[in-house]
């Protein structure tokens, strides 16, 4: 068990200016945040990080989607990172999720779903590693 997971506050949260609310609910479940920054996946990046999807019928979608603005990465920590995470967000198609969680409140479609959050602590530590060095985590 991690205790640290990497997030994605993708980019129609970000366009609409919500990140600060949804950074807020966070922190109020108890996630601390490690690393944080705003940037714009590349085409590149964007292949790399979902290359697990390359063969599903929304990959080129996806790509479009996430490369389209600005959005805002992180590495949070709490006790059962990646699980608690998972549970605060909610399913993947934000019409599915559970009301109060994250997905549900921000999210708009099964594709536009508000955030990101990484699978298992492998894929956690993978992921923030694309964006943060060591001397870039506290
Ligand atoms: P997650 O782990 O809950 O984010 O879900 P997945 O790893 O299965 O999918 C990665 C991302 O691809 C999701 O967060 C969505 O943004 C997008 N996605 C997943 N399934 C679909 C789908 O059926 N259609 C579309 N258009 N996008 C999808």
């Amino acid at each position: 068990m991690s205790n640290r997971t990497f997030t994605i506050i993708k980019p129609e949260v970000v366009a609409k200016g919500f990140e600060g609310k949804v950074l807020d609910a966070f922190s109020e479940r108890g996630f601390r945040v490690v690393a944080l920054k705003k940037t714009q996946f590349s085409l590149e990046q964007a292949s790399r990080f979902y290359a697990i999807h390359k063969d599903r019928p929304f990959f080129q979608g996806l790509l479009k989607y996430i490369t389209s603005s600005p959005v805002v990465v992180a590495i949070l920590e709490k006790e059962n990172a990646v699980q608690d995470f998972r549970k605060l967000i909610g399913s993947t198609n934000p019409a599915e999720a559970e009301e109060g969680t994250i997905r549900k409140k921000f999210g708009s479609n099964i594709e536009q779903n508000a955030v990101h959050g990484s699978d298992s602590d492998e894929n956690a530590q993978i992921e923030g590693s694309y964006f943060f060095s060591l001397f870039e985590q506290y």
